[in-house]
């Protein structure tokens, strides 16, 4: 067994499409993947097919960026995404993620960089317009050579172009994934999530912390295991794989134990039924 809990594609901000996402994992050796794009479910249903053809377990998932400040993103594993009123909010998600999308387009514009809403691809159901997209279209334009340098030049906050997201807050986010029976994570924490904001969270039903993440130095990870531990919540991992070129690139390599696929499983049936 071989197990990525974190993953995008083209239905997000990944590069391949859900097909070649789960070709490629399959390639490696994964045998447990789960699929994780932005406010979007709509790679699921071809991640799901070519997964199965392939004998792997895909594990239907979700990523949603809230508006807290310390870069709070809650994951949401075995979601029902047949459920009418999740895919609703998802979908205002998107709204107001093409709203700042706008926001952003015209602090560029003002800088002299002209680019529209309309000069990117949409596909229905896909997530809106977020950072990366944009950051690709300065790479074409260009501009810079590579997402990093546009997020370092342009779009990390306290760059010229950064325009904070009004998303939902990290209750609705955990709210909207109980809603449809997944179980909610909390996403790379070792960025900006203190102890007692990961507490906080579980108060609010937060039931993991994705304890194996690229950038997670040794002492973090002991750090996030001791606190999932002591509070009965679930250490997850996965590698937030978006395709070749978009330098998140290290699918599969987070040795996540393969034991947290029973334990979401059993926690899914415990909140559930
Ligand atoms: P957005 O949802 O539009 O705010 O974009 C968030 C995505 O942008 C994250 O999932 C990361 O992949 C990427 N990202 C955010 N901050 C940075 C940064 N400082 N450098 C590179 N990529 C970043
Ligand atoms: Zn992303
Ligand atoms: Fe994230
Ligand atoms: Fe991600």
């Amino acid at each position: 067994m071989r197990v990525d809990l974190h993953s995008h594609t083209t239905y997000s901000d990944g590069t391949l499409e859900p097909e070649e996402l789960v070709s490629t994992a399959h390639k490696l050796g994964i045998t447990h993947l789960a699929v994780t794009d932005h406010d979007s479910t709509g790679s699921l249903d071809a991640a799901r097919a070519k997964a199965k053809e392939l004998g792997m377990t895909l594990i239907p998932g979700i990523e949603i960026n809230t508006r807290e400040m310390a870069a709070v993103h809650i994951l949401g594993y075995y979601i029902d995404d047949s459920d009418a009123s999740f895919q609703k909010i998802l979908d205002h998600h998107r709204r107001l993620r093409t709203q700042r999308a706008a926001m952003i387009l015209e602090k560029l514009a003002k800088m002299g960089i002209k680019i529209s809403l309309s000069d990117f691809d949409h596909r229905e159901g896909a997530a809106a317009i977020g950072r990366p997209h944009i950051a690709d279209k300065l790479r074409e334009k260009g501009i810079v050579f590579s997402r990093q340098e546009a997020f370092d030049k342009f779009l990390a906050r306290g760059k010229p172009g950064y325009v904070f997201y009004e998303g939902p807050s990290p209750k609705d986010a955990i709210e909207a994934i109980l809603s449809c029976k997944g179980v909610p994570v909390v996403a790379h924490p070792g960025f900006s999530v203190s102890g007692q904001a990961i507490l906080d969270l579980a108060k609010l039903g937060l039931q993991g912390i994705e304890t194996f993440y690229p950038s997670h130095n040794p002492d973090q990870v002991r750090n996030f295991m001791d606190i999932a531990k002591k509070n009965d919540l679930l250490a997850t991992g996965g590698s937030d794989y978006h395709g070749p070129g978009s330098g998140h690139e290290r699918l599969g390599e987070m040795d996540v134990p393969e034991k947290i696929v029973e334990e979401l499983l059993a926690r899914k049936q415990k909140l559930f039924g």
